[in-house]
């Protein structure tokens, strides 16, 4: 019996990527919806964030909703989601949104409040009419939003600073770890604990390895360094994912064949594509 439902509604890094090109794998920016029994859990609000939020108000038949918004960090590509966000213009849904990457120089709300205002957005966050909370943690710190749905957390290698997450629910595991940079051939101890016997783990794959040299120090990871790390941290399935926004369809097809010869289980993050855990 399904425990979690993920599905994903942006899956490109650093910008979005439109085109026939790029149809198939889709062109929007992180966003990960996952479903633990009734909670609502989203990680990162990047592009994908848009359709996601139609997608809730249909399901919701136009009645608010809640959700907890788990946010790696607030480059534009995480967090250009949340002003088109409908359902945050509801009166009546309740939205938590986290971040744990930006204490004690930054807070969310002093963040997003910018995001949000004159003259980057018209109105601003005033015209958000739902229950909307913009909440500090520390990476590193438990911030289970409910008693059932267990939110682990731990520091990631990204210039300004960023946060994996560990989702635990009923028994099935997710690790989600985008936007950080391997140091050479170690693996890193905080993304081996996240993703330690998961049933799935979602890794920056922005590079490959004949690419990485030109970029190192931009704080992303390639999909060969991708599959050490599952493979030592014993998750089951890797999905590959923050890609590259000038990489098109067919070079993607391409790197989700070579990584799944290397590791059974393991594909390339794409729009719209749905997963259950455990199997
Ligand atoms: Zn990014
Ligand atoms: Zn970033």
């Amino acid at each position: 019996m399904a425990a979690m439902r993920v599905r994903f509604w942006g899956v490109r890094g650093s910008a979005t990527a439109p085109g026939a090109a790029t149809a198939r794998y889709g062109g929007h920016t992180a966003c990960v919806e996952v479903r633990c029994g009734d909670r609502l859990v989203i990680l990162d609000a990047g592009s994908g964030l848009r359709p996601l939020g139609l997608s809730l108000m249909a399901e919701a038949d136009g009645r608010p909703i809640a959700a907890d918004i788990f946010l790696t960090h607030c480059h534009l590509d995480h967090v250009w989601g949340l002003p088109y966000f409908r359902p945050a213009y509801l009166p009546g849904t309740r939205l938590r949104v986290w971040a744990g990457h930006l204490l004690p120089d930054w807070t969310l709300a002093g963040v997003i409040g910018r995001l949000l205002g004159e003259p980057l957005f018209p109105g601003g966050g005033a015209l958000f009419r739902g229950d909307v909370a913009f909440l500090d943690f520390r990476c590193g710190e438990d911030v289970s939003p409910y008693p059932d749905v267990t939110v682990r957390t731990d520091a990631l290698r990204h210039p300004g600073g960023g946060c994996g997450y560990r989702i635990e629910h009923g028994g099935a595991v997710l690790a989600y770890v985008t936007d950080t940079e391997h140091d050479g051939e170690t693996l890193d101890p905080a993304v081996l604990r996240l993703a330690e016997n998961a049933d799935l783990m979602i890794y920056d794959c922005t590079y490959t390895e004949a690419e990485y040299p030109s970029h190192i120090g931009r704080g992303h990871s390639t999909w060969q360094h991708g599959v050490r790390l599952a493979a030592a941290a014993g998750a089951k399935k890797l999905a590959l994912f923050h890609h590259e926004p000038a990489r098109d369809d067919d070079a993607l097809d391409a790197i989700a064949a070579e990584a799944a010869a290397r590791r059974p289980g393991t594909f390339a993050a794409a729009e719209g594509l749905s997963l259950t855990l455990p199997e």
